[in-house]
């Protein structure tokens, strides 16, 4: 069923409210096909929706947002690894510890990234070390002209830190509707992240047995006690993609600011944007309704349940003193809308 003039403030976790013009709840493959005909027919731009945790709402949406709601998880363990496939309306955090609870590895790393099974491939997610593309097998998604189910291989989907081809080349094009994964037998524990290797020395655990469902819990509580929860402070996660930077302008910065926090990545070097943006001085600091946490300065809140404007008035500050300091662009991470 199509409701009209919709606010969107809980459909998204940094609880801005902004009104779409239509709003559908989509259940079945055929009850997506209606929906897109629907806006066809009105030439409406379409908003999929997730659990709404990687969006910026600016203003109202004056075009049809459409909930994925398909439902539907099949496991089939095999030794540590074994296949899923799942409905885009699963939640993530509930497939990753389906896995897990099944003695699976591959996916612990990603415990407690919220949203929707159908939104992990858009960003690529990715935490601690593991992106979704290590376990990707195949996406299923419905193009949005046609109605028409297509396949997508991981070489379709041209994965990338944050990226895919749904936010490039093919973006507004399709709805996924089906995300497939392999994890392999011969698992091996991932956890070089510092912080994962200072909790497993605080709970004294032998590296050479660490399981799953071990390093799951560390995952988690790690998040828990540097992350604030939407549903009590309302944020997108990382606002800020951690910029790419080439070695010469690493070994400039990092000769100005030894203490510099970054990794190695493929030829380049990835600067720690939380670290860029709280030596700017931003960590902490509010902005009339909206600021930035003062535990991760990567986590833009909206504790006054500001507007998109004044979302993006605090970011494009951010992003502009980091600039003036450090000569680096800050990229943000959520889409906005509209
Ligand atoms: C507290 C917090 C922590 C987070 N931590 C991480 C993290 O560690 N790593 C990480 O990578 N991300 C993280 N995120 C970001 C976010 O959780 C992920 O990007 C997640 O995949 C978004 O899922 P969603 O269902 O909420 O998507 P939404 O916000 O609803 O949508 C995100 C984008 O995907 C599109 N989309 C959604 N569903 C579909 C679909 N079925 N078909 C086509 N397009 C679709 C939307 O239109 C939008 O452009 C975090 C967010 C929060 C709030």
């Amino acid at each position: 069923m199509i409701e009209v003039n919709i606010d969107l403030q809980p459909h998204n976790t940094l609880a801005i409210s902004a009104n779409t013009a239509f709003f559908a709840r989509v259940e079945t493959l055929d009850e997506l096909r209606e929906a897109l005909s629907f806006a066809q027919q009105k030439r409406l731009p379409i908003l999929p929706l997730g659990g709404g945790s990687n969006i910026v709402l600016t203003g109202d949406f004056p075009g049809l947002a459409i909930q994925v709601g398909l439902r539907g998880l099949t496991i089939t363990p095999n030794g540590r690894g074994g296949t899923i496939e799942a409905a885009a309306g699963e939640e993530w955090h509930q497939l990753v510890m389906s896995t897990v609870e099944q003695g699976m590895g591959g996916l612990e790393n990603l415990a407690l990234i919220p949203g929707k099974v159908g939104a992990a491939p858009i960003q690529n997610i990715g935490a601690y070390g593991v992106e979704l593309c290590d376990f990707f097998c195949s996406l299923q998604a419905m193009e949005i002209s046609t109605g028409a189910l297509h396949n997508f291989s991981v070489s379709d989907c041209e994965f990338d830190y944050r990226d895919s081809v749904f936010k490039g080349r093919l973006r507004d094009q399709f709805i996924i509707t089906q995300v497939n994964l392999r994890l392999e037998q011969d698992w091996q524990p991932r956890v070089a992240y510092p912080a994962l290797q200072q909790f497993i020395g605080q709970q004294g655990w032998d590296c050479d047995s660490l399981t799953p469902a071990q390093i799951a819990a560390a995952v988690i509580d790690i998040r828990n006690s540097k992350l604030p929860l939407p549903d009590q402070i309302p944020n997108a996660g990382s606002f800020f993609k951690n910029p790419v930077v080439n070695a010469d302008i690493y070994q400039n910065l990092k000769s100005a600011h030894p203490d510099l926090v970054a990794y190695a990545s493929g030829e380049g070097w990835k600067l720690a944007a939380g670290w860029l943006i709280d030596r700017a001085g931003w960590r902490g600091r509010r902005q009339e309704a909206v600021g930035v946490h003062h535990q991760q300065a990567l986590v833009l809140v909206n504790p006054g349940r500001g507007c998109g404007d004044d979302v993006t008035r605090l970011a494009r500050a951010i992003a502009s003193d980091v600039q003036d300091k450090f000569g680096v662009t800050l990229e943000p991470e959520p889409r906005y809308y509209p």
